[in-house]
C-alpha cells in the first residue's frame, strides 16, 4: 500500500506503507474536539455532531518524506495523548501515546487522502464516545470491542518484533522527536468553553 498523506498546505508529506491491521473510528470525545479547537480547524475536521474520523494503524507504517521539520505536538494535559500536527498550516495529523512501545497512531482524516480511505482502510467505521457527541440525539455506539481487539493486533507485533523502534515520531532514546507543548488546565478549559 502507498496511501498518500499530507498537510493542507503540502509542506509536510509522506505515505503509509505496507499492510496490517487497522481500524476506522469516529470519535466523539471532547478531547479530540478540543484538539481541533486548539488548531482552529474544527469546521474542517469535525462532523455535524463534533466527531473526528480516525484511522488507527501501526506507527512505523507512517513515513514522512518531506517537511518533517513542520511536525509539532501538543498534550491537552500532563498525561494526555500526544496530539501531532503540522505547524505550517495547523493540520491535525494524529494521536499517539507517549510510550513509544505502544506503537499505534490514530491518524485524523484531515491528513489522509480522502478519495482512498475506503479502499485502503475499509468501509466499516466504529463509533465511540457517543455520550459526548453534540446535540440531543446521540449517534449509536458500535464496534468498540473490535477496535480494542485490533488495537492489540496493531501494537503487539510491533512490540514483539521491536519494529516500534522504526517509528519516525520517536528518537532512539524513546522521546518524541519534538517536545510537545502541554496545555495548562486553564488553556484546556478555555477550549471546552468554545464548543
Ligand atoms: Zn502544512
Ligand atoms: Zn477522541
Amino acid at each position: 500500500m502507498m496511501h498518500r498523506i499530507q498537510c493542507k498546505c503540502g509542506a509536510l508529506q509522506g505515505h503509509i506503507q505496507g499492510t496490517g491491521t487497522c481500524s476506522r473510528v469516529a470519535c466523539y470525545c471532547a478531547d479530540c474536539r478540543a484538539f481541533t479547537k486548539f488548531l482552529g480547524c474544527s469546521d474542517d475536521v469535525l462532523d455535524a455532531q463534533g466527531g473526528s474520523e480516525i484511522v488507527q494503524l501501526a506507527q512505523p507504517r507512517v513515513v514522512f518524506s518531506q517537511g518533517k521539520e513542520h511536525l509539532a505536538a501538543v498534550r491537552l494535559s500532563e498525561k494526555g495523548l500526544l496530539r501531532w500536527y503540522a505547524d505550517c498550516c495547523k493540520t491535525p495529523i494524529g494521536n499517539t501515546l507517549a510510550n513509544p512501545k505502544v506503537s499505534f497512531i490514530g491518524l485524523i482524516r484531515s491528513f489522509l487522502d480522502h478519495s482512498m480511505i475506503e479502499k485502503d482502510f475499509g468501509r466499516s467505521i466504529a463509533v465511540v464516545n457517543v455520550d459526548s457527541a453534540i446535540g440531543d440525539s446521540k449517534p449509536v455506539q458500535k464496534g468498540l470491542f473490535g477496535v480494542i481487539l485490533r488495537f492489540i493486533w496493531i501494537v503487539l507485533p510491533m512490540r514483539i518484533s521491536g519494529q516500534y523502534r522504526s517509528s519516525q515520531l520517536f528518537n532512539k532514546s524513546g522521546d518524541p522527536v519534538v517536545s510537545p507543548r502541554v496545555l495548562t488546565a486553564e488553556e484546556r478549559k478555555a477550549l471546552n468553553a468554545e464548543i
